[in-house]
């Protein structure tokens, strides 16, 4: 069997120190358990401008291309902030996504129920939550044109943006939504504003037909994007898998990730389409913090977000089911231990570092895997 590529593009800040984690996990997995992983590593960001005068090199954005998976670490800081705008760090992540076409931004929030005291919602309404939401990450208002600011020559400007889908992009989004949901709850709520937006319209109809031609084995709802916003706060354990656009996406994915607690805990995936020959689907895996450089160097940034992020990737890329809900199995062990670095800290627990919280997660990944 051919190695699975993995590129490594740690960035900058905290983002080396949570990669170091994985490394450590990728090589046990690859000693003891002959998983087969051919490392490669880059440079993006704020150090790769320092190294190349850009936010990543041609070299590495070929070696994105031609990866099985990217894991992506954190890019930016203060020593960047007055760099070239079409240089600055966070150039590279647009670059990749942009090149490496990636369409389908995967969000899960999961509440761990060690950490469900620490929530801003009651206890019981977000225990045991388990929710992926499915956003589309590269058309819909932050690409689409005129895209500019008018002056209308009479003292007033006109600022527009446009919001505009096509078919294909609603039935390759939500097709990726139905197959989620299949491995899952089988359950999706797609969610738009057809009451007030024609894009709306064509959105709920290219669902509709979509799950009528492919998935009708598969629930499906539909609610009104600012009606989801207020129910995944009222009562998030109703949903499974939610697809919405770019827009209303960025938005009801930044409210469910606060659900279930700090940054430092949340990964996520986004994905291209399946290749035509291999059915491979290019693939980059980032935790959703970034490069905080408030502790940076410090040795007290917490690595579950890069870790569960390599989860997914296990998951999603190599179809390694039974590593990935071990190597989850083990983050939510360490949790239960009462194991916590300082931003998910709480009265009674053991707080500890880096370093410390992805040795204690291989070590309860190996016990799991004996
Ligand atoms: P941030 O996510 O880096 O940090 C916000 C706060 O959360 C900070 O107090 C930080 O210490 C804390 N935090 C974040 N991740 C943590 C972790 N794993 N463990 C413990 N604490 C953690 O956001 P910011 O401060 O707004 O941005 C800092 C830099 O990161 C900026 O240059 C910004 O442009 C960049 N950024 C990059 C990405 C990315 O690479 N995808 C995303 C967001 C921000």
């Amino acid at each position: 069997m051919a190695a699975k590529k993995l590129l490594l593009l740690p960035g900058d800040g905290i983002g080396p120190e949570a990669m170091a984690e994985v490394r450590k996990i990728v090589a046990y997995m690859n000693a003891e358990l002959k998983s087969d992983f051919s490392l490669e590593e880059g440079l993006v960001g704020g150090c790769a401008y320092d190294a190349h005068g850009k936010a990543i090199s041609e070299s590495d954005m070929a070696k994105a291309l031609a990866a099985d998976a990217v894991l992506f670490g954190a890019v930016g800081g203060p020593k960047w902030d007055s760099v070239p705008y079409d240089v600055r760090p966070e150039a590279g992540l647009l670059r990749l996504r942009k090149d490496m076409e990636l369409f389908a931004n995967l969000r899960p929030a999961i509440c761990y129920p060690a950490l469900a005291d620490s929530s801003s919602l009651k206890k019981e309404i977000v225990e045991g939550l388990d929710i992926l939401i499915v956003r589309e990450l590269t058309g819909g208002v932050y690409f689409g044109e005129p895209k500019e600011i008018r002056d209308l020559g009479n003292g007033q400007k006109r600022g527009i943006d446009t919001q505009v889908y096509d078919t294909y992009e609603i039935e390759r989004i939500s097709g990726v939504a139905f197959e989620l949901a299949r491995t899952r709850g089988n359950k999706v709520t797609s969610m738009e504003k057809r009451n007030v937006m024609k894009s709306g319209v064509l959105w709920n109809e290219v669902v509709t037909a979509t799950h009528k031609a492919k998935y009708s084995d598969v629930k499906l709802e539909h609610m009104l994007a600012d009606a989801g916003g207020m129910q995944l706060v009222r009562w998030p354990k109703q949903f499974d898998v939610i697809v919405t656009d770019n827009l209303f996406g960025d938005m009801l994915s930044d409210i469910a990730a606060m659900l279930t607690g700090s940054l430092g805990m949340l990964p996520s995936a986004s994905l291209g389409a399946p290749d035509a020959k291999t059915g491979k689907r290019k693939a980059l895996y980032e935790p959703v913090h970034g490069s905080a450089p408030d502790i940076a160097g410090t040795g007290a940034a917490n690595p579950i977000a890069m870790i569960a992020s390599f989860a997914m990737c296990l998951r999603y890329s190599f179809n390694m089911i039974t590593e990935a809900d071990r190597l989850e199995a083990a983050v939510a062990g360490v949790l239960d231990d009462g194991l916590r670095t300082g931003d998910i800290m709480s009265e009674g627990k053991t707080k500890i570092g880096t370093v410390e919280m992805g040795d204690a997660i291989l070590a309860k990944f190996k016990a799991l895997a004996a």
